[in-house]
């Protein structure tokens, strides 16, 4: 039975994700305070990898610990590889981060990450390499969804009609989803193609 724990970090409050199941353990977007995450972690349990929804700062805070102490894969989209290693196109005011350790490549359609099978669908619009991952019967929509919204467009490889594009995926999709996005609460897609202005204009 799959466990997802979800952690508010820093000071953008980014959801980063503990999906666990039968002592291995996924970590999606660690975006500060490492020492939180390892709280949340019992002694068993073995972290597989970290994966990425997108490259931005608020995301990425703590990667480096974590894989200095797990010694884990990362997943990123490669598009967004170069915001990732970048101070300066990941500012936001005096806001910043960078990824140093290495990349696996997290690209459609399917990634395998031991147990986990991660179903990708790329998504750029609110940066280059944007992701949705779908895992069974969720899935996390990084800052493309939003529970009533969806995410800026404004930022560095942000792209508005890439953004619109992307967001008719979300027609395709199962209705039953349970989407885990990467700020504030959790919602149904169901729920977002009825109430969520961005869906509903597009449909
Ligand atoms: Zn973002």
């Amino acid at each position: 039975m799959m466990e997802i724990q979800r952690i508010k970090l820093g000071f953008f409050a980014v959801n980063c994700y503990l999906i666990k199941e039968a002592g291995h353990v996924l970590i999606i977007d660690p975006g500060a305070r490492a020492n939180k995450i390892l709280e949340a972690l019992q002694e068993q349990e073995h972290v597989e990898a970290i994966v990425l929804t997108h490259g931005h700062f608020d995301h990425i805070g703590a990667v480096d610990a974590l894989v200095n102490q797990f010694h884990c894969p990362v997943y990123l989209n490669p598009k967004d590889e170069e915001l990732a290693r970048d101070m300066h196109l990941n500012a936001l005011g005096k806001f910043s981060a960078a990824l140093h350790c290495k990349t696996m490549p997290l690209e459609e359609p399917i990634v395998q990450i031991g147990s986990f099978q991660l179903k990708v669908f790329e998504a750029p619009g609110h940066t280059a390499g944007s992701c949705l991952i779908q895992i069974g019967n969720v899935m996390f929509t990084g800052d493309v969804l939003f529970k009533g919204s969806i995410g800026r467009c404004d930022l560095y490889s942000g792209n508005e009609s890439e953004m619109r594009r992307s967001l008719k995926q979300f027609q395709k999709m199962d209705p039953e989803l349970i989407l885990y996005p990467g700020h504030e609460e959790p919602t149904m897609l169901q729920d977002e193609l009825n109430h969520n202005p961005f869906l509903k204009e597009r449909s």
